[in-house]
């Protein structure tokens, strides 16, 4: 069993999507085992998204991902990572396929809706920014 950190993005709450989205996920059979709303703080973006600091678009990414409120879930199942990583879709939406989240409800690159962690390593990262251990089921 492996854990992954789901964000559903300030457009994602803005636009109300949110409960399609879990509802996807729970269907697929993955499990939920933490899950809050919060607004993050330019720190923790930071930490977020550490890998892309000096970037062309790290600017306009940490200000949209602190414009408003998220979910932040832990997602648990066998492969839990690709599996998200694949119902995701591409980064990019206008490259997702449909069927895809992304791919169904986003067009633009710097409004894509959802995050999944990209390894393992980076599961356990990101789950410890947003999550203490005593919130994880
Ligand atoms: P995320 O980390 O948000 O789940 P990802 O892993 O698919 O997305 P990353 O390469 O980690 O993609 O990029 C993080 C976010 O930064 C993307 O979700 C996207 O919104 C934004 N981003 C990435 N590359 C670009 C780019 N070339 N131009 C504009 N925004 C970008
Ligand atoms: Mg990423």
């Amino acid at each position: 069993i492996e854990s992954t950190l789901v964000l559903l993005k300030p457009d994602a709450v803005q636009r109300k999507l949110c409960g399609e989205i879990i509802h996807r996920f729970e269907r697929r059979g993955l499990l939920i085992s933490a899950l809050k709303l919060l607004q993050l703080t330019p720190d923790m973006a930071a930490n977020h998204y550490a890998e892309h600091r000096g970037k062309p678009f790290y600017p306009s990414l940490v200000k949209f991902i602190t414009s408003g409120p998220l979910v932040a879930m832990v997602l648990s199942g066998p492969n839990a990572v690709k599996v998200v990583r694949t119902m995701m879709g591409s980064t990019n939406p206008v490259e997702a396929l449909p069927g895809t989240i992304r791919g169904d409800y986003a067009t633009i690159m710097s409004y894509n809706i959802v995050h999944g962690s990209d390894s393992a390593a980076n599961a356990t990262r990101e789950i410890a920014i947003y999550f203490t251990k005593q919130e994880i089921i």
